[in-house]
């Protein structure tokens, strides 16, 4: 980055005298409205072209991709140019850094590039409050201080666990925005989003929200921790939903958690006495769209994912985290690390579990591929292309069966890159 600057600041002053002077490079954003992107510039020889370039996130150390965009402005040696973002047509996530920069390139050739810049998208409808430490800021605005401080213990208590299972530290910034209630948060989340979403965390970005009412303790021991494994392993494997199994990224997520999801373990322990286990193998991709079958997924990863930690060791996890992040299939890293198959690993895993009592229903792989579950995820397989696009949905056993066909169906097209993080009012919710 800085040599791609250095030199293309040495071709300005190589191929013309004097760049334009910039006298005003200004953005303004305004929650559920839209960014606006200003300059102002004077140029001895008049300007023929300008380009608005930008790119979401904070990366540091990465080569950044812009996306250039058509600026307004009027040829001439004194311009005025902007850009819109419209974010009430064109989404975008809450708390997510734009980056900008400009060039103008004038009639004598001289190119003026200006300096990269960011922005803020915040949502500025509450008085924020924020906490930071080791690259996790959190951000509310109900309740006080300590619960600020019980959010940000949490995160952080949440990343040491996962640091020692992944064997090191994550660097990129994580910014985790809490919502006191579902009502605020919606008007956070992208039009038309179904009721049952209660929140939405972009691994790509570093990006969380969702919504915990302040002091239950119980919920934010829950989400934060799970969401934040997604975002430290996205990181760790450093690729876009390629080479990781469903099963390993909930498992981990799920076993992250500080407060455990009641009742998982005595539902594979049923599933497994009614010879209703799901194969391991069919839980790398997708999690099944059945509400049912849903939750035995996410209980059956962690179940997985704490059975290969207490029997091969943390470092086990370490391994594959690494082989994951090499783009290897599940197949081959089970075997690499274990030194076993991933169908011996699940008779394994099996056998520690009470046997199936009669003949029992036979074993059948999930009959579709949507996800479906508060914290599902949608396709691993393509990366997110931009931060309006969501592209992933879930629900929870409270939820109908009718809104999980009426959302899977509304939102399958959606492109991927988003977890929604579901939540019921009422109940814990799976
Ligand atoms: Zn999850």
């Amino acid at each position: 980055m800085l040599g791609c600057l250095l030199v293309l600041g040495f071709q300005a002053t190589a191929q013309a005298a004097e760049p334009a002077k910039i006298s005003r490079n200004e953005a303004t954003s305004s929650f559920g409205q839209d960014v606006v992107f200003e300059l102002e510039a004077e140029s001895s020889s008049p300007i023929r072209e300008v380009a608005f370039l930008y790119a979401f996130g904070v990366q540091p150390g990465d080569v950044p991709a812009y996306t250039e965009a058509e600026a307004t402005w009027q040829p001439g040696t004194s311009i005025k140019a902007s850009f819109t973002r419209d974010t009430s047509v064109e989404f975008l996530p809450v708390g997510v850094t734009v980056r900008y920069k400009w060039q103008l390139i004038a009639e004598d050739g001289t190119i003026t590039e200006t300096p990269e810049q960011s922005v803020l998208y915040q949502d500025t409808r509450f008085n924020w409050q924020e906490k930071s430490e080791r690259g996790i800021t959190v951000r509310w605005y109900d309740g006080d201080a300590q619960w600020g401080q019980d959010l940000l213990d949490s995160a952080l208590g949440g990343l040491d666990r996962l640091e020692q299972r992944i064997g090191g530290s994550v660097d990129d910034p994580m910014t985790i925005s809490i919502y006191s209630n579902t009502r605020d948060m919606r008007g956070a989340l992208p039009p038309n989003s179904a009721d049952w979403i209660g929140g939405q965390a972009r691994p790509d970005l570093g990006l969380i929200i969702g919504s915990i009412e302040a002091g239950d303790q119980a919920e934010l021991g829950r989400l934060v921790p799970h969401e934040l494994s997604h975002l430290v392993l996205h990181q760790a494997t450093d690729n876009n939903y390629g080479g990781m199994p469903v099963w390993f990224d909930e498992g981990l997520a799920v076993a992250n958690q500080d407060s455990p999801d009641a009742g998982f373990k005595q539902m594979v322990e049923r599933a497994a006495k009614n010879g209703e286990l799901i194969p391991l193998r069919a839980l790398a991709s997708n999690f099944p769209s059945d509400p049912e079958k849903a939750l035995l997924s996410y209980a059956q990863s962690e179940s997985v994912v704490r059975y290969i930690e207490s029997t091969y060791g943390i470092e086990s996890i370490t391994k594959l985290v690494a082989q994951f992040k090499s783009g290897v299939t599940d197949d081959v890293a089970v075997q690499t690390v274990l030194n076993r198959s991933l169908d011996t690993l699940d008779s394994e895993w099996r056998a520690t579990l009470p046997a199936a009592q009669g003949s029992g229903p036979a074993q059948s792989l999930p009959d579709d591929t949507a996800p479906a579950d508060r914290f599902s995820e949608q396709p691993r397989s393509s990366a997110p292309s931009n931060p309006g696009q969501p592209n992933a949905q879930a629900a929870n056993q409270a939820v109908p069966l009718w809104i999980w066909l009426a959302g899977i169906g509304g939102l399958v097209l959606i492109v991927s890159g988003t977890i929604w993080i579901i939540r019921s009012s009422r109940q814990p919710r799976y």
